[in-house]
């Protein structure tokens, strides 16, 4: 059985910001809210977000957040609603303390660098790196006024979040027909159709960042669909995984996925290996080890240890050996 919770309501457009009062409304959030931002993030909306609602509450989150904190804050203050207004690292904290004191949460993000923005998981940093699935925000307002002056780096790694969706579902249609495992059609074409739209816009991104706002709600809809994170995350994910766990400095976590994806959709014996490559560089997404900024030693480390990390079925199956590692990385000219 599936239980599919998506978004009541998306705004997406310039200035959309200036509309969330009237969505509260609509949505019936009263009473007393939370906003959560960085200092950064506080600047560019926040400060609006929390001065429209009559906030009773803010919280300028600057590193780790302290969940226990937070979640004390929202009993002692009989929170209603929380709008969590920034990038990934934000939302996900509004995500995840909104399921756990079980009130609905609204995703404003400042900048789109990957899909956890709209979808129901919510990435912490344990051990090693989980998603966990929490819930899905009750409204989506990104203002595209405000993500386009978002730098650069980040759009270019949310349309390669984006566009890892390609390799993602090549892998989860694979697990069906290996393992036997569910798989949706409909999730999947969603997911596919992200992918797909990003690339064959890569000149047009930077004038129209909608493109992009669109695509990963499309992506956060598709695993709300099908319930799992499948539809967007494969093998190429865990690649990242593996890079943020043993890299001393990680790249985002789009730009790793999107280097992913060119090597992933290779192993697969995917031509469009060369497309998918050609339309990361149009965006202005890395493509190599040196672009990611991280050394060629650990690309292949992260190669080997990819399929451990989480037992999900891809095209790495048992693992790949350092020599196979090696190949593909060459191959294409990753490294
Ligand atoms: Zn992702």
């Amino acid at each position: 059985m599936k239980n599919i919770e998506l978004p009541r309501r998306v705004v997406v457009g310039d200035n959309a910001v200036n509309y969330i009062s009237r969505v509260c409304r609509e949505l019936d959030l009263a009473g007393n809210s939370l906003v959560i931002s960085d200092e950064i993030t506080y600047k560019v909306a926040g400060k609006k977000v929390a001065e429209s609602l009559g906030s009773e509450l803010v919280i300028i989150e600057t590193k780790v957040p302290d969940f226990k904190e937070i979640l004390r804050c929202i009993k002692n203050k009989k929170i209603n609603f929380i709008s969590g207004v920034g990038g990934g690292k934000v939302i996900d904290t509004a995500k995840y303390t909104s399921y756990k004191s079980k009130i609905p949460f609204l995703s404003i993000p400042t900048s789109a660098a990957h899909d956890g923005i709209t979808s129901p998981l919510v990435s912490l940093k344990k051990d090693k790196p989980i998603s966990i699935k929490a819930r899905s925000p009750v409204a989506i307002i990104a203002d595209t006024n405000i993500i386009k002056k978002a730098p650069h780096r980040l759009l270019a790694a949310g349309c390669a979040d984006a566009i890892s969706n390609y390799t993602a579902v090549l892998d989860w249609k694979l697990a069906h027909k290996e393992k036997g495992e569910y798989y949706g059609d409909y999730a999947s074409s969603l997911s596919m159709l992200s992918a797909q739209i990003v690339m064959d816009n890569a000149k047009k991104i930077s004038d129209d960042v909608s493109i992009v706002v669109e695509a990963l709600i499309s992506s956060g809809v598709a695993i709300g669909i099908a319930d799992s994170s499948r539809p967007c995350s494969g093998s190429e994910h865990l690649f990242s995984h593996a890079l943020d766990i043993i890299c001393p400095k990680p790249a985002l976590h789009g730009e790793q996925c999107g280097v992913g994806t060119i090597m992933i959709a290779y192993l697969h014996g995917d031509e469009n290996w060369k497309k998918i490559k050609e339309a990361l560089k149009i965006i202005g997404a890395p493509v190599t080890a040196e672009e990611l900024g991280i050394e060629n030693e650990y690309i292949i480390k992260a190669l080997t240890i990819a399929a451990s990390l989480r037992d999900r079925y891809t095209i790495l199956r048992d693992g790949l050996s350092e020599k196979e590692a090696e190949g593909l990385a060459e191959a294409t000219g990753v490294i």
